[in-house]
């Protein structure tokens, strides 16, 4: 059970490349914010198609890949991807979510 939150919430997500097993499934769900790169791992992008490589880097959310990237988190296999809500920091999705 995790701590939900309202739909037009803005969230931001980040991906703990040491975790990440690069199967795919998070760049399949949402490509415009999850990449997979030369090193077979996957990485959030800005708005602006720029993969962040800095370890724990988030960016926004966009509200039309929103319900995606929470599926990614929810169905990624590496339990790797955190996505939390911007006003509050607290994680809502993914292995470090807030119970409700
Ligand atoms: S779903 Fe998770 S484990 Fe799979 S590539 Fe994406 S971040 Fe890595």
């Amino acid at each position: 059970m995790t701590t939900e939150t309202m739909p037009e919430e803005q969230l931001e997500v980040w991906v703990d490349q040491g975790l990440c097993t690069g199967d795919g499934i998070c760049a399949q769900y949402a490509p415009d914010v999850f990449e997979l790169d030369v090193d077979g791992l996957a990485y959030v992008k800005d708005d602006d198609g720029e993969l962040r490589h800095e370890p724990g880097k988030a960016v926004f959310v966009p509200l039309v890949a929103a319900q995606d990237v929470i599926d990614s988190a929810k169905e990624c296999p590496g339990e790797c991807i955190h996505v939390r809500r911007s006003r509050d920091g607290v994680e809502v999705y993914g292995p470090q979510a807030v119970p409700s």
